[in-house]
């Protein structure tokens, strides 16, 4: 289990798999000597889409610092996010969901 987790989180960092984003390269300076390092980017952080949800929680137990809990909206549960500023934007609960409803995004602002 904890070779997968390992595996689940190298992959999850690299980028490689489900709903994650591919902006890596953004904000990089192209090489330019003398330039600024660009500052510590915040981590992304899990979106839910509520459509494809079907509040089965296999996210929720994903989640190590259990940030992950199911509501209910309309008579139907879907995942949220508790306490986003605790979330290390490891991805586990992207890669565990089995519908695809969760996507990896870097907050702005
Ligand atoms: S694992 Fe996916 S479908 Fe299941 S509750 Fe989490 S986001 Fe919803
Ligand atoms: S990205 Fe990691 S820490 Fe953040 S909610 Fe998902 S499993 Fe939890």
């Amino acid at each position: 289990m904890v070779m997968v987790r390992q595996w689940a989180a190298s992959r999850a960092q690299s980028g490689v798999g489900r709903g994650m984003e591919t902006d890596d390269n953004q904000g990089q300076t192209g090489g330019i000597a003398g330039a600024q390092p660009t500052p510590a980017r915040r981590p992304r952080l899990p979106m839910v889409d509520t459509r494809r949800c079907t509040g089965c929680g296999r996210c929720v137990g994903a989640c190590a610092p259990q940030l992950l809990s199911l509501d209910v909206q309309h008579w139907k549960k879907h995942a949220v996010l508790q306490g986003a500023e605790r979330c290390t934007g490891c991805s586990l609960c992207a890669l565990r969901c089995p519908f695809d409803a969760i996507r990896m995004v870097r907050p702005t602002g």
